[in-house]
């Protein structure tokens, strides 16, 4: 599972993990946005909250995941992006993983300076038809087309300053106390994510290495 506050780089090193790892990259956000995009009873529900940087109610997203981990591709195993987000969220992925006898083997950490996650934000765009993020380094916006799909880049409406200025503050209240919740359990590997993408993504692959090749032992 990777937690993280906005901008950390949740998404872009989950898209890294999957990758790697060969497991199906489970991110209640673009579930959602695809869900408003599509204009369905469950999108229209959730863009309301999404677009003031408010949390989705819990009973929402837990039932989100808990339908999408009945797919047969997270039978040998999945990655968790931005679920769970409250304690309410984690107590149920705990029922839902033990009544499948099924566990957590980490929770990859991204921390950064907020003055970083603000920047980051800033400018970042995604692809309005695949979802790919593009981070952009300086002032200047990235190309306005996908390279992957040719799609139209676009600033996610909860990227504008106000929205991001709540989610950082959901985020403190909300997300954060997962720390501990994890750090408690032993489960939790927490990451430097300043730097480049490569250079967190290798962080990030040793720490999950070192667990795979103790737990082998
Ligand atoms: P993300 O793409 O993970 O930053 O999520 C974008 C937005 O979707 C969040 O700011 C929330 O409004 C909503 N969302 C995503 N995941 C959750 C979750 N686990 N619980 C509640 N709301 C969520």
């Amino acid at each position: 599972m990777l937690l993280g506050p906005p901008g950390a780089g949740k998404g872009t090193q989950a898209g890294l993990m999957a990758e790697r790892y060969g497991i199906p990259h489970i991110s209640t956000g673009d579930i959602l946005r695809e869900a408003v995009k599509q204009g369905t009873g469950l999108g229209r529900c959730a863009e309301e909250y999404m677009s003031k940087g408010e949390l989705v109610p819990d009973e929402i997203v837990i039932g989100i995941v808990a339908q999408r981990l009945e797919q047969a591709d997270c039978k040998n195993g999945f990655l968790l992006d931005g679920f769970p987000r409250t304690v309410a969220q984690a107590k149920a992925l705990d029922a839902e993983l033990e009544e499948r006898h099924a566990g957590l083997d980490a929770v990859v950490s991204l921390e950064a300076e907020e003055s970083e996650l603000v920047r980051r934000l800033g400018c970042r765009r995604v692809c309005t038809r695949c979802a790919a993020i593009y981070p952009s380094a300086g002032p200047e916006p990235p190309s306005e087309m996908c390279k992957a799909c040719g799609g139209e880049l676009v600033t996610r409406a909860d990227d504008r300053p106000e929205a991001v200025r709540r989610r950082l503050q959901v985020y403190k209240a909300q997300t954060e106390p997962l720390i501990q919740y994890y750090s408690t359990k032993g489960i939790l590997l927490p990451i430097r994510a300043m730097g480049t993408v490569e250079e967190v993504f290798s962080r990030v692959s040793e720490a999950l290495d070192r667990v795979w090749a103790r737990d082998v032992h």
